[in-house]
């Protein structure tokens, strides 16, 4: 996959529009993502006049989802923490 490819993958046709930066459907991070592709041609400007872009994820459940990079977390989660007690 080429997530800075020039031509849209058919799937983000059906995608919809994620808040929380999770997939609407079955909650799941970018993390379990089989594809994505950023839409880098045709960035946003925001009232901070910083730039940001729309980020397309096709969820492992088959949910395609887009959500605006600036929402992404800062941070993503490291692994889960191992569970000791
Ligand atoms: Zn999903």
């Amino acid at each position: 996959m080429n997530p800075f490819s020039a031509v849209p993958p058919d799937w983000t046709n059906r995608s919809r529009h994620a808040k929380g930066f999770a997939c609407p459907s079955c909650g799941g991070s970018s993390h379990i993502a089989t594809d994505v592709w950023i839409n880098r041609r045709s960035p946003v400007y925001t009232e901070l006049h910083q730039r940001k872009w729309q980020e397309f994820y096709a969820c492992e459940c088959g949910c395609a989802w887009w959500a605006w990079s600036s929402d992404r977390p800062r941070q993503f989660p490291a692994d889960p923490p191992n569970i000791t007690s």
